[in-house]
């Protein structure tokens, strides 16, 4: 996928015969965890609302202002005249293909106007709310996109969807009123659009209890709650089959509000980071979150506020200790990774411990939720992956020593070399048949040498290679513990406590 074309994704999945809610965590990690902007913060731009209301035909709109922007922008983003739209599937029929989740394959960077860099991710609410999904699935759907939003465009024809809207404190709403037909009480666009909420969340004593409670609510949940009319798009848009997206085919009108509306919303100024818990979430953290959010509601009944509470802060405690991780691995890797030169173990000690309170403080530093307890279990794994992570780099280090590589074919050469003189010395002194033995086992030494060389070099015959190895281990073994026996002791002793002791004991 990241080599192809870019494309809509499927992250989540609603099983429609049982209901059940699946996470397509490899497709969405591949997108969330590419190398350039796991790491940046995520601004998510969802498009909800119910099924055929010109969701994923907006949403391509939003794509083609996102690749101009890419390409250095231009005001005439909309596009050719004859082009057809393309994107995220639209016109579905009336039959909606797969029920879930769609996010846009490419993650667009975007540098806000302070400097920063941002991750764009575009967000598609696919046929939710048909017939055949059980108001649990709808609901799912539309939490689940909320939770992971940092900008929500509800859209709705004619009327303000507010009473589908759930009481969470999640982060920018906008309503997006479709086919607004009374311009002459409220003008297109965003002012109309305000004037409108504003009359519409005023609470009437008639109004019943729920009503009311929405719209006392909707600004303690939402920390910005915007609204904009739209016009409708013409006829042609809206009933003739033949239509393809070919913006001749869309009333100016419509092309008009589209060219405020999408520059406004994707402005790098106007992008919201993702806040959870009043910290900014990376994509890799945005992955967590949705492990975490659809565990809760793979459960039977809608999820406790609890639960949500747990999984909110295990995702940022998860969040947290993988880009810990990746501090020490990435730190690791500079001193020590594949093309480096052997570093002393000593050396290579002291960085590990180094880089790992590194990443330990990292992990401290960053924002969580459940407290410090709660996080100690994060962090003690996060530990235990660190050790694991300095073990494959001392054997790796360990592998480059030229001393290590070069032990066996030293050991053999000694040996060739004592024979050698061996049997010249024996020859000397008139002991024929000892020198004679002697030169027979010279050449063995030499072609077990050459053996060893060539399976080396070509890797094949790879048993024999060991056996060389091991023999020649145990040879040197041998030397060095006759040789070296007395300190090798008292070393030993030391380290691991007697151990000749204890095998008297027993
Ligand atoms: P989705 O299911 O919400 O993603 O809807 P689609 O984007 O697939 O669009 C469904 C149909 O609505 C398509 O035939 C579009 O041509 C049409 N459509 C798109 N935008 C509008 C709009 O603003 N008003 C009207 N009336 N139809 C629209
Ligand atoms: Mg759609």
């Amino acid at each position: 996928m990241e080599s192809g074309k870019p494309c809509p994704v499927q992250v989540v999945l609603v099983q429609k015969d049982q209901h059940a809610f699946e996470l397509e965590e490899k497709a969405l990690a591949s997108i969330l965890l590419q190398e350039h902007i796991r790491d940046l913060d995520v601004v998510v731009v969802s498009v909800a609302g119910a099924f055929r209301k010109g969701k994923s035909f907006f949403l391509d709109f939003m794509l083609r202002y996102l690749y101009i922007q890419k390409e250095g922008g231009s005001s005439n983003w909309l596009g050719d005249r004859e082009e057809p739209l393309t994107g995220f599937s639209w016109r579905g029929g009336s039959d909606p293909e797969t029920t879930g989740i769609q996010i846009w394959s490419e993650v667009f960077t975007v540098e806000k106007p302070d400097g920063k860099k941002v991750a764009v991710v575009l967000m598609d609410t696919q046929g939710a709310f048909d017939s055949q999904s059980t108001v649990k699935d709808c609901a799912t759907i539309f939490a689940l996109s909320t939770m992971t939003s940092s900008l929500q465009l509800f859209t709705e024809y004619g009327r303000l969807a507010m009473d589908e809207i759930f009481q969470k404190p999640f982060q920018t709403l906008m309503f997006l009123v479709r086919d607004w037909s009374f311009p002459y009480e409220y003008n297109y666009g965003l002012q109309g659009g305000m004037s409108f909420l504003e009359k519409r969340l005023q609470v009437k004593e008639h109004q019943h209890e729920e009503i009311q409670n929405v719209r006392n609510h909707i600004h303690s949940c939402f920390s910005s709650v915007t609204c904009f009319l739209l016009p409708h798009p013409g006829l042609q848009v809206a009933t003739s089959p033949d239509f393809d997206g070919k913006l001749k085919d869309i009333a100016s009108e419509f092309k008009e509000q589209l060219q405020t509306l999408i520059p406004y919303v994707l402005n790098p100024a106007n992008l919201m980071e993702k806040e959870i818990n009043g910290s900014k979430v990376t994509c890799r953290g945005l992955l967590e979150y949705f492990k975490a959010y659809i565990k809760i509601y793979q459960g039977e009944d809608l999820p406790h506020p609890k639960s949500m509470l747990q999984a909110t802060a295990e995702a940022n405690n998860l969040a947290a200790a993988a880009s810990a991780k990746d501090i020490y691995y990435n730190n690791m890797e500079e001193v020590s990774g594949g093309d480096k030169p052997y570093l002393s173990p000593d050396i290579l000690e002291e960085k590990h411990c180094e880089f790992k309170e590194l990443a330990l403080d990292h992990f401290k530093k960053t924002k969580k939720m459940g407290g410090k307890d709660f996080s100690l279990r994060y962090q003690q794994e996060l530990e235990e992956e660190i050790k694991g992570l300095y073990e494959n780099f001392c054997k790796h280090n360990g592998s480059k020593n030229v001393f290590s590589t070069f032990r066996i074919p030293a050991v053999l050469f000694t040996g060739i070399v004592a024979l050698y003189i061996a049997s010249g010395l024996t020859g000397v002194i008139g002991l024929e048949v000892v020198a004679q033995l002697f030169n027979c086992m010279v050449g063995l030494l030499l072609i077990a040498l050459l053996t060893w060389g060539y399976i080396r070099y070509s890797g094949q015959y790879r048993e024999l290679g060991g056996a060389i190895d091991s023999g020649a281990a145990y040879v040197l073994e041998q030397a060095t513990s006759h040789i070296g026996n007395s300190t090798q002791a008292a070393v030993r002793d030391a380290v691991v406590g007697r151990p000749s002791l204890d095998k008297k004991a027993q």
